[in-house]
């Protein structure tokens, strides 16, 4: 018998985004000038409630533009979680800074505010905290360790921290909205931030450097990570379907819960101060191999998460400390397929591909 594929994502695309499209395209509104882009800024910087948005590429260069704003480069060093996807620790190398991997808590697995303090020194600039897989960092605790926080939102699209949205914390903050987060336009990013001169000072780095007032007179070496209208023209969109999409995976995630309550595995724990953003439903266990050899064999894209960033070569010449938590969690944790359309019969064969593989593995 064959099972229908299930891959770990899809993207949600309706006639909401398609008319913003063909808007872009009748306007012949195509480049990072047009009006969608503006107002894709004006509309996200609403719904996470700060006073600026700065449409980017990318959550990555999101996170460069942010760290070459606060004047961080050569000789400073940029405290980064050691389990996240790789964005953190590039947009430090790429301003020519250095990241420090501090470990992450069992609890949450964001930042170990004791280890983040462990790890600042007298070229600490920044800690760049993320809200990895839609779990908020413990934002009081980081604040009170005097380092500018920049907040990296981009798998957070729906949290909150103590009420008050993710997105919305530290001197500034990222998303992103790559096609497997919960919001996306394909590629791009934006910055958000409620400081004027940053939000400037952004905007400026991202054209080239040039005097806003003063065309073709640069007075920065800035660069080009603009988001062209077409894309904004999706992201438009999907902003304003921002809440019926979190909703989906929000579904997703309770059916998931409801299909394993009776498994032998890990839920990922959420803290009672958090309010969790499903990107993707992630569950955690000891016989890991067994569980995606038993969702490949059923055709379904479950995955391993990231290996921790020491552990990774390009990162190798950076570690100071061990990060014990981190790579416990990178080696037992799986993600589960998760998008916000995804029907529930596909939520229970992925269930059951799961405890196939569980109890094959069973001693
Ligand atoms: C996806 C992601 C980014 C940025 O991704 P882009 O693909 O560059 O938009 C940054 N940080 C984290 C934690 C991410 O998951």
């Amino acid at each position: 018998m064959t099972r229908a594929a299930i891959p770990l994502s899809a993207v949600s695309l309706s006639d909401v985004e398609r008319a913003r499209v063909l808007e872009a395209l009748e306007q012949g509104m195509i480049s990072s000038a047009g009006s969608q882009v503006r107002e894709f800024e004006g509309l996200i910087a609403t719904k996470i409630g700060v006073g600026h948005a700065v449409a980017t590429a990318s959550g990555t260069s999101a996170l460069e533009l942010v760290l070459r704003a606060m004047n961080i480069g050569p000789g400073d060093e940029v405290i980064v979680p050691a389990l996240t996807f790789a964005s953190p620790a590039l947009a430090a190398l790429l301003v020519g800074a250095a990241p420090v991997f501090a470990d992450v808590t069992p609890e949450t697995w964001t930042l170990d505010v004791n280890e983040a303090r462990k790890a600042i020194t007298s070229k600490t600039r920044a800690i760049i905290a993320v809200d990895v897989l839609g779990h908020p960092c413990d934002f009081d605790a980081l604040k009170d360790l005097g380092i500018p926080i920049v907040e990296d939102a981009a798998e957070a699209h729906g949290a909150s921290y103590k009420g008050r949205a993710a997105g919305s914390f530290g001197v500034a903050s990222i998303f992103s909205f790559h096609a497997n987060k919960a919001i996306t336009c394909g590629e791009g990013g934006c910055v958000l931030t409620n400081d004027d001169a940053l939000a400037r000072r952004v905007r400026q780095l991202n054209a080239f450097g040039m005097d806003p007032d003063r065309r073709y007179w640069h007075t920065e070496i800035g660069t080009n990570h603009r988001m062209a209208n077409l894309v904004a023209a999706v992201a438009v969109g999907q902003v304003e379907r921002w809440d019926s999409l979190v909703a989906g995976r929000r579904r997703v995630a309770a059916a998931y819960d409801s299909a394993l309550k009776l498994a032998p595995i890990e839920r990922r724990p959420v803290a009672p101060w958090a309010d969790e953003g499903v990107w993707l439903y992630t569950i955690a266990t000891d016989r890991r191999d067994a569980v995606l050899a038993a969702c490949r064999r059923w055709n379904i894209d479950a995955r391993g998460i990231w290996p921790s960033l020491p552990e990774n070569p390009a990162f190798a010449s950076f570690v100071r400390t061990a990060c014990p938590c981190a790579e416990h969690i990178s080696k037992r944790a799986i993600w589960l397929p998760t998008w916000s359309d995804m029907p529930n019969e596909s939520v229970d064969a992925v269930a059951a591909a799961v405890v196939a593989g569980l109890l094959e593995s069973a001693d």
